[in-house]
């Protein structure tokens, strides 16, 4: 079985998508040629359809979270975890995911760069922060409104907006010496070109998923297999 040695000097960056989250029973976009859930991105997760339909968008997003709220997290979730607890510092993990799996698993070092399920914020981008919401909406008319009169819209990036704390996740990508990429069809930007950056300033790459991701070729290791079954025993610290 490969194994991915760890050097008391290097940095990791880990980026997971979606299917880091499918063992846990939550489906990605591949698995359903292209839908999530049964629905086309376009009417649910642009700014286009929320501004033509917010009942559907928050419909939509309130059953991504009753499902999120039933998921449980994975063996891959808790492998990061205990990376994380042996390299404190020297670990840090960019998820494209909205559920909140990581953080279940013990992840504290992490950024959604997607945004997160279980938040809200204003439509009208006032720069009041999101705000904590789990809620199952049932009609538009349930759903709040921020102190400045604006719906709250569900805290996330939709398709064409920009994804969130670039800044803090470039810093990151310039000083890690390995990055781990796991789950992802390398088909979403920006995230498909972070591992462009690694190799740009020379670190190993390493891709873990069932299938080879779109931009395999910038990876130095390709670990064909399950996340699940490939990240507990992957690396060697
Ligand atoms: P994607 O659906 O385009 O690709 C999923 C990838 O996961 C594929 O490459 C597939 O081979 C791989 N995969 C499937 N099962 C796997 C497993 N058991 N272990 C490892 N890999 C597995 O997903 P994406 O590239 O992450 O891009 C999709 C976008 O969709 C992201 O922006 C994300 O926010 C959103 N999304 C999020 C969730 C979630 O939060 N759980 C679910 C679906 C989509």
């Amino acid at each position: 079985m490969t194994k991915i040695s760890i050097a008391p000097d290097d940095r990791v960056f880990v980026l997971t998508g979606a299917g880091i989250s499918a063992e846990s029973g939550l489906p990605t976009f591949r698995a359903s040629d292209g839908l999530w859930a049964g629905h086309s991105i376009e009417d649910v997760c642009t700014p286009e359809a929320w501004k033509r339909n917010p009942a559907l968008v928050w419909e939509f997003y309130s059953g991504r979270r009753s499902d999120g709220a039933k998921a449980e997290p994975n063996p891959a979730h808790v492998a990061l975890a205990e990376l994380e607890a042996r390299l404190g510092e020297r670990f840090f993990l960019c998820t494209q995911n909205v559920d909140d799996l990581h953080e279940r698993a013990g992840s504290v070092r992490l950024v959604h760069m997607h945004g997160e399920l279980t938040k809200a914020r204003c439509e009208r981008e006032c720069g009041r922060p999101p705000v904590e919401d789990r809620k199952v909406y049932k009609s538009l008319d349930e759903v709040g409104r921020c102190a400045c009169g604006g719906r709250l819209r569900p805290h996330i990036v939709f398709f064409g907006e920009i994804p969130l704390e670039m800044e803090r996740i470039q810093d990151e990508i310039q000083k890690a010496t390995l990055m781990v990429v796991v789950g992802t069809s390398g088909s979403v930007y920006p995230a498909a070109n972070f591992v462009h950056w690694a190799r740009q300033r020379g670190a190993r790459t390493v891709y873990v998923g069932p299938e080879a991701p779109l931009n395999a070729s910038a990876f130095t290791h390709v670990v064909e297999g399950k996340a699940g079954e490939v990240l507990p025993g992957l690396f060697a610290v």
